[in-house]
């Protein structure tokens, strides 16, 4: 059974369309379980009914003309329950419903199973026969685990818009909004560029262009390119490989001729689709016909076709991103939109994020909160290849995009944004004013920092301070490591600009999500891996010579430097790091640059650390929360992965008991204490940090106005009544709605994001109410 499931599963995933892949499922099950009909029903959320969407034994000409009511039939029966329904005799069930079109009367057996992504139902897998019978437990195990392996297929296939041709394009509708989660807060109104990077075709969008010439003539440079490449490497070869090796060079130049894949390709783009579109759509036919060959030889030739299609793209690509327009208001659209994909962008034209992958503390989120820009991730079921130039409404704080949205829906948006600027415009004037409760309590408001355009965003929105320099980004953004004069200049230009406001910079915090392209980090499991200081410890050079860098950057200033140490989970670490940061600083001197002595701290990132504040606390002179980090270690929840957005909760009274200790610890050892993740720039985890005493929040800059206005208005006292109350809940949902009527109450409702009340016709989400994306068509 397991050959023939893989079989199946291979054959959709290379199948030419989603149709094509709906009949190639119906008839291997067809034959697999020798039954007389296998079909395939799929949801349509929006009319609330299963279409019948291809069937083997059935009248297949009746597929995507048939639709059942939800709340009818056998179909909807397995829809309404999620589970299999395995009847012997099917006409009997009172929820038998007679469609005369299927003529499916003369069925007795019957057993449908649902097909499940994100917790909703969007198709169920019928198998019926003439003989009364109930199929046995292997049969229904076997549809079952096709099911839940077809469940990808299918939803790749909403996401894609290719559903549409059979439920109906309802992506065309107006008004769709799709849920993501809040990536960085904010709403924007504007033009979706889709973008893909270089390594993916099958990310490409379909496009229609008018001027087919000025495409051509992008293809002809692309092809052009490789064909030059492809005969250097030969050259390179040819004393070390023998004829026949090199034959394999002469004919990948072959199938760039006229009369192989270019010929094809040129073809599409005369009909108007983009040069990127054609070559995807001609590599996958190609690609599939190679797959479908017998020999095994043939076979593995498509992987040479599909190779040569990255070659192409990948230049294709660079010439468009020299070339591309884009719109005034550019909404960044992709698959996994990330930092580098930024960067093709003019920056006065970047408007918007919206990222199928990622969560609300992958970096591209925290480099869309540094930069002000709305985004929304993990918006997994947008549908990509169809949205490139189409209006739409990023809403950052709900985590929502709206897709082709009506004049009325603009209108509302509108205010909203007016509403918002007119709030920002009061926060300005905050600017030169401390960050005092009514009580009396200063809390410093600091700043997280990375690119050399945050410094005086930040400054302008009256920080007093860096709390975080991701010293990483300067590192992302080159093809080597930067040299010990390039970390110096980096690092000094902020602290000049700082001046005389302390400036904690942490050490190179790779591994995880951050990679770089010049010292690669491949690990099964990355986020428990070589990262941060692992990675620094074991490259004493690379750690001491960015220490000694920010020893220099700070001489002659007044400004306090602080080192902070990412990812410690013992104190051996500490101790390590601490006598390397020694050692940079006798060197340094006797280098005869006189600088002060540092601070040094550590980021208490992992839960070890939390139980070990008191020690940490003891060895250095401060500490401070890296709460993006605690969170996923503590509640073990990846930080980037959609799926799990739901669970990634800052405000779950795990993470709020640790927070507290963690604070605890360090006055008990009289140091002092900061954090730095994102919820310290939440109104709610502000006043919940200012009530556990934290003498430091530090935030994208882009929250710091709306934090200091939300402390000056607040007590102290009335902030650690309400902390006393949060640490009795058991839920972070409990928690924020408490905090959320309690901060209404008060009247300091304008610090929480603006939303629209959305009334919204039923879709996936609301199958279960559980699904964490998902899409729907408001009213
Ligand atoms: C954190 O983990 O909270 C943190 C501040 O660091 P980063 O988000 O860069 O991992
Ligand atoms: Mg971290």
């Amino acid at each position: 059974m397991l050959s023939i499931l893989r079989r199946i599963v291979q054959d959709v995933d290379s199948a030419e369309s989603f149709r094509a892949a709906l009949d190639i499922i119906v008839s291997a099950v067809h034959e697999a379980l020798g039954t007389e009909v296998c079909s395939i029903y799929l949801r349509d959320p929006i009319q609330q009914r299963f279409v019948f969407a291809a069937t083997k034994g059935l009248n297949a000409e009746l597929a995507g003309a048939v639709a059942l009511p939800e709340g009818q039939g056998l179909v909807g029966l397995v829809g309404r329950r999620a589970t299999p329904v395995n009847l012997q005799d099917a006409t009997a069930h009172p929820d038998f419903h007679f469609v005369e079109a299927l003529g499916e009367e003369a069925f007795s057996a019957f057993l449908g199973v649902p097909i499940i992504h994100h917790r909703a139902v969007i198709g169920v897998l019928v198998v019926q026969q003439r003989q009364q019978r109930r199929f046995d437990e292997p049969e229904e195990s076997f549809l079952v685990t096709l099911a839940a392996q077809l469940a990808g297929a299918v939803n790749q296939a909403r996401a894609t818009g290719e559903i549409a041709t059979i439920l109906g394009d309802f992506n065309s509708l107006p008004n769709r909004l799709f849920d993501g989660i809040g990536g960085s807060p904010g709403i924007v109104i504007g033009e979706a560029v889709v973008v893909s990077p270089a390594v993916s075709l099958d990310a490409v969008p379909d496009r229609t262009v008018d001027d087919t010439a000025v495409e051509i003539a992008i293809f002809d440079r692309a092809i052009n390119s490789v064909r030059g490449d492809i005969r250097r490497i030969s050259e390179e070869f040819s004393s070390s490989l023998p004829p026949e090796e090199l034959a394999l060079f002469d004919a990948y130049l072959h199938m760039l001729d006229d009369t192989a894949l270019a010929g094809d390709i040129r073809r599409r783009i005369e009909k108007g689709q983009w040069a990127q579109g054609a070559l995807r759509q001609v590599i996958r036919e190609h690609v599939r016909r190679f797959e479908d060959m017998q020999d095994a030889y043939l076979r593995e030739r498509g992987d040479d076709v599909r190779e040569l299609g990255l070659r192409v793209l990948s230049y294709l690509q660079d010439i468009r991103t020299r070339t591309s327009h884009f719109p005034e208001h550019t909404i960044l659209v992709g698959d996994d939109v990330t930092p580098s994909l930024l960067a093709n962008v003019p920056a006065n034209r970047l408007k918007g994020i919206v990222s199928l992958r990622g969560s609300r503390n992958s970096h591209v989120a925290i480099l869309a909160r540094a930069l002000g820009i709305p985004a929304v991730m993990g918006a997994v079921e947008l549908p990509l290849l169809r949205v490139d130039g189409e209006r739409l409404i990023v809403d950052g704080h709900q985590g929502q995009v709206i897709l082709r949205p009506t004049e009325q829906r603009l209108h509302e948006y509108e205010l909203l944004l007016r509403e918002e600027e007119e709030f920002s415009r009061e926060l300005e004037e905050l600017r030169e004013q401390p960050c005092v409760t009514l009580d009396g309590q200063r809390v410093r408001l600091w700043v997280n920092i990375g690119l050399t355009g945050d410094i005086s965003r930040s400054l302008d929105r009256g920080a007093e301070g860096i709390g975080l320099f991701r010293t990483e980004i300067p590192f992302m953004t080159r093809d080597r490591f930067p040299s010990e004069a390039e970390q110096t200049a980096i690092y000094r230009k902020h602290m000049v600009a700082f001046e005389p406001r302390p400036v904690t910079m942490r050490t190179l915090d790779i591994g995880g999500d951050k990679a770089l392209s010049y010292f690669p980090i491949q690990e099964e499991n990355p986020f428990l891996g070589w990262r941060g200081i692992r990675v620094t410890l074991d490259h004493p050079e690379i750690f001491t010579v960015q220490v000694r860098a920010m020893l220099r950057a700070n001489a002659g200033l007044e400004g306090i430097l602080r080192i902070m140490l990412p990812m410690i989970s013992s104190v051996h670490e500490i101790d390590e790091a601490k006598a390397l940061v020694e050692r940079a600083f006798r060197e340094v001197n006797e280098e005869g640059v006189m600088v002060k002595r540092p601070q040094l701290g550590v980021l208490i990132e992992v839960p070890a650390a939390v139980y070990q504040a008191d020690a940490l606390a003891k060895r250095m002179d401060f500490l401070a929360v890296g709460s993006n980090d605690l969170t996923q270690y503590m509640l073990a929840v990846d930080r980037n992965n959609p799926r799990v957005a739901s669970l990634y909760q800052d405000f779950h009274p795990a993470v709020l008991a640790a927070l507290r200790e963690v604070g605890r610890a360090a006055h008990r050892q009289d140091k002092p204490v900061g954090i730095c993740g994102e919820m310290a720039g939440t109104p709610m985890g502000a006043v919940l940090l200012m009530a556990m005493g934290y003498d430091v929040l530090s935030m994208n800059a882009t929250h710091l106005p709306r934090a200091k206005w939300i402390l000056q208005r607040i007590s102290r006292t009335g902030g650690r009544r309400l902390l006393a109350q949060v640490l009795k809940m058991q839920t972070a949902e409990e928690v924020l709605s408490f905090m959320e009527a309690q901060l209404l109450a008060a009247g300091l409702g304008r610090a929480l994001p603006r939303t629209l009340a959305h009334s919204c016709a039923s879709g996936p989400a609301e199958a279960t109410g559980q699904d964490a994306s998902s899409a729907r068509t408001e009213n």
